[in-house]
């Protein structure tokens, strides 16, 4: 297996200055956090053992990682920065996101990748679809091996140049994207500037693209905002978990206090639709007594409405996301 270059991945995103949307308080920015971490690091070897970090031995440095981890390095290289939060925030994150964005790693754990930009097509228990990789389950390593060659081949080879420019407005002149067929238009409804409109949603997320579409169903007049450019998925992506990065509210905003609140990916998806545009097809539902978790498990609020009820929102937000897959989350 290739070797997953991830300190070269670290290193172009520090080089490129892509920010996470957040920073902890306590520490200096990504760039010279990373330079002083390391220089620190350097240097608490040396008063340790006399030598640089790259030629001790893997247990020793292994040792000095979890004296990091517990935030016990303090020498004065640190000029103050905490050495836990610099583990926890850039050492830990940066590195084991190198780690798991490639696909080296994804062979090692068994996953076929991401689903999107494409989704899932073959709906039914037990089909692949042609993107999938077939499982080497115990006996049928050889006959997986055969197929897997196969997959993806034919596909997305060739990088796409998008037909027009993600980044100035593209649903304009009563057309919008069509995110479903490549270079391809679908109408879409337009307002003059002076006309009353029933309801105008900011945002075009899972939250207001799902209102802004029940909204227009029922028979309103529905005009929404969004402050990211309108991709065309199957076209400016490729499946790869750094893509998504691209989609990401990464501006950089302070966060603080004990456990701060990490903002920017997986949840902050600065575009029309929102964080679903990379969505990755995880579709999770409450169990039965989070709906009532005050009064059965002593915790939370209790809903204003009951499990059966919401089963059958569940119902609809699964098949109109086409949701397919195993019941289980690994
Ligand atoms: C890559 C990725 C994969 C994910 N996969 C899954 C998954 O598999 N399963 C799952 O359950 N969840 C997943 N999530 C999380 C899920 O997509 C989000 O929790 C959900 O989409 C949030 O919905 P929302 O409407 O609150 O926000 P968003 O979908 O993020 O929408 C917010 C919208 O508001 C816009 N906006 C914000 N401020 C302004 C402003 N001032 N003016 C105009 N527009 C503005 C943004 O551009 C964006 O379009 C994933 C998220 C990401 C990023």
């Amino acid at each position: 297996m290739l070797p997953i270059p991830v300190a070269a991945i670290v290193d172009q995103k520090v080089h490129e200055s892509r920010l996470d949307g957040f920073r902890d308080a306590q520490l200096p920015s990504m760039g010279e956090a990373w330079r002083r971490g390391l220089a620190a690091l350097d240097q608490e070897t040396r008063s340790k053992h006399g030598r640089r970090f790259h030629e001790i031995e893997a247990s020793e440095q292994d040792d000095l990682l979890r004296a990091m981890e517990k935030g016990e390095l303090t020498h004065s290289t640190w000029q103050g920065m905490p050495s836990k939060i610099f583990f926890k925030q850039r050492v830990a994150d940066d590195i084991v996101r190198a780690y798991y964005m490639h696909p080296t790693a994804w062979n090692e754990i068994g996953w076929g990748g991401p689903a999107s930009p494409r989704g899932y097509v073959r709906m039914d228990f037990d089909r692949r679809d042609p993107w999938e990789a077939a499982e080497a389950t115990p006996g049928r390593e050889v006959e997986a091996l055969r197929e897997n060659r196969r997959v993806g081949r034919g596909i997305f080879k060739e990088p796409h140049r998008p037909p027009d420019d993600p980044h100035t407005p593209r649903a304009r002149y009563g057309h919008a994207p069509d995110v479903f067929r490549p270079g391809a238009w679908t109408p879409m409804r337009e307002y003059s500037e002076n006309e009353a409109v029933d309801f105008a949603i900011v945002g075009t997320g899972a939250g207001g693209g799902t209102l802004a579409c029940k909204l227009s169903e029922a028979g309103f007049s529905v005009v929404a905002f969004d402050a990211g450019s309108y991709w065309r998925p199957l076209e400016d992506f490729a499946s790869d978990e750094e893509e998504q990065s691209k989609l990401y509210w990464t501006d950089e905003r302070i966060v603080d206090g004990e456990n701060p609140l990490q903002l920017g990916a997986n949840n902050s998806g600065k575009s029309v639709g929102g964080s679903t545009v990379h969505f990755a097809m995880v579709s999770l539902r409450f169990r039965p007594e989070w709906f009532k978790s005050r009064t059965l498990l002593g915790y939370g609020a209790d809903w204003p409405l009951d499990w059966r009820e919401m089963w059958s929102y569940y119902d609809e937000a699964e098949q109109a996301l086409k949701i397919a897959g195993p019941v289980n989350y690994p």
